[in-house]
């Protein structure tokens, strides 16, 4: 069913601001039902993800994982006649043709979908207003899509620190790198500026990293870093940091009195909704205590005309799930299908090394949530390893209702979890049971039997 722009008087049926994940998504969806829209894009077409985020990130993380495998390869028998040597310069030209050649596919399908994309910063004239780039458009419904921005703690010299955003654009691979945080980024950028061959130390206030994650698959994931060789602070903050005496790095003192010195510091310390400077005071719209946006089901704000989805709304702030609001909320909107998201049992991964895959309650919020649990878990040495020489061990772990048998969560750390779980994740979405994980049949040799071959309770 089309729809009827004929029906409002505005230029637009739906104005978004911000061309990312979320924003791209909508407006492509909206504009195939027939809506007149318009996108709105102060950086580069792609958004967080695109640009800055997942996909450049998960280029890094390809690049840092060969040094590993040259290593592992000698125990299959390979001799590499000379050491193999690593030019970031080269690595980051790449990076960036391919980041290119992504932008210029989402200006595509923007202009191939009939969307007319608007650059410069948009801000909210009034509940029907856009201003960008010196023009006003108006439109039926405003679409807030504005993603997040790195945020980090005030300290003395904090200016010296960089983020994830600069992190993909150092001139030289640093030797010595300090990293604060231990969440998502913090992880990911330990394995990748580590397996570069950089020394990394990771700076944590808490006890364990990845606060909110499984216990197991926590401690997997520090056992297999600092197995890896990253250095792992823990219960200390990154208080200050100055310029070294020589001049070439960066002093960070520690909340408990000592000193690291690197070539780089990086805070990883979280990422805000960038709903700074947009005009929201102009349509009445109050932010929630982390800059948030907070809207309804339909992804409606406070102003009935405005809309948010993605990481500005700060419910769960990945990709996929700003990609499934947008289209949601498009859906709705425009042809006015049904399609309500659903914020739970949204499987996520950490691109660590080792690596994490996930969905579902951790044993943890499990017990927390009132389930009588039962647990099957595993750690064993990856087949890949064995000839390798590698200790590091895998971690394959089900948390199960034990009234209902239902599976309720789902968990794994080592080679190749991520892509294990996308399958896992539908399991867990069907409500299926362990009794139904136990019909099924393994594949074998795989790490992924492991989760439907565990019988014995823990
Ligand atoms: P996270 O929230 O994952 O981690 C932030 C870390 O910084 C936590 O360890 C937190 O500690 C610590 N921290 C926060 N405030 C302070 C402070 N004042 N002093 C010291 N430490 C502090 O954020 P990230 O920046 O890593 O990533 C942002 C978000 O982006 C993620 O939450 C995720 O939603 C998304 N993302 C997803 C990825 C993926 O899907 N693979 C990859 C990268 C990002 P504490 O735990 O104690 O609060």
């Amino acid at each position: 069913m089309a729809y009827n722009s004929a029906m409002n008087s505005s230029k637009y049926d739906l104005v978004v601001i911000g061309a990312g994940s979320g924003g791209v998504r909508a407006a492509r969806i909206a504009a195939s039902h027939g809506a007149r829209v318009a996108i709105c894009e102060e950086s580069r077409v792609g958004g967080t993800c695109v640009i800055r985020g997942c996909v450049p990130k998960k280029l890094l993380v390809y690049a840092s994982e060969f040094a590993g495998q040259f290593a592992d390869s000698a125990g299959f028998g390979w001799q590499l006649p000379e050491a193999p040597v690593f030019s970031w310069p080269d690595l980051i030209v790449a990076k960036d043709a391919e980041i290119d050649r992504l932008n210029a596919v989402y200006h595509r399908l923007l202009a191939d979908a009939g969307v007319a994309l608007f650059e410069g910063r948009a801000r909210l004239i009034d509940a029907h207003t856009v201003e960008v780039a010196g023009q006003q458009l108006s439109s039926e419904r405003i679409l807030i899509a504005v993603g997040g921005r790195p945020w980090r703690p005030e300290i003395p010299g904090g200016e010296l620190a960089i983020s994830s955003d600069e992190a993909f654009h150092l001139p030289t691979l640093p030797q010595r790198v300090v990293i604060q945080g231990g969440g998502y980024i913090a992880l990911e950028f330990a394995g990748i500026f580590n397996g570069l061959g950089a020394e990394v130390t990771v700076v944590y206030r808490g006890d364990r990293v990845l606060r909110g994650f499984d216990e197991d698959v926590r401690q997997a994931v520090e056992d297999g870093l600092r197995g890896r060789g990253v250095g792992i602070e823990l219960g200390v903050s990154v208080a200050a940091l100055q310029a070294s005496s020589s001049g070439a790095g960066v002093v960070a003192e520690l909340s408990d009195g000592r000193a690291l010195t690197a070539d780089a510091v990086m805070m990883a310390t979280g990422r805000v909704p960038y709903t700074w400077d947009l005009g929201l005071d102009a349509v009445g719209l109050e932010v929630g205590e982390r800059g948030e946006l907070a809207v309804d089901d339909d992804h409606r704000t406070a102003v009935p005309s405005i809309f948010a989805v993605g990481d500005v709304t700060d419910r769960v702030n990945l990709t996929p799930v700003a990609l499934m609001e947008g289209h949601a909320f498009a859906d709705k909107q425009f042809a006015g299908l049904d399609r309500p998201m659903d914020h739970a049992n949204v499987p996520a991964a950490v691109f660590s090394q080792p690596p994490v895959g996930t969905v579902g309650l951790s044993e943890q919020a499990a017990r927390a949530a009132g389930h009588r649990v039962k647990v099957f878990k595993s750690r064993f040495t990856p087949m890949k390893y064995t000839l390798a020489g590698r200790a590091e061990k895998a971690l394959m772990k089900l948390v199960v209702d034990a009234d209902s048998d239902r599976v309720l969560g789902v968990h794994a750390v080592g080679p190749d979890a991520p892509e294990m779980l996308q399958g896992f994740a539908v399991a867990v979405r069907a409500g299926l049971t362990k009794a139904d994980f136990d019909r099924t049949v393994g594949i074998h040799p795989t790490a992924a039997e492991e989760l439907v071959t565990l019988r014995q309770p823990v």
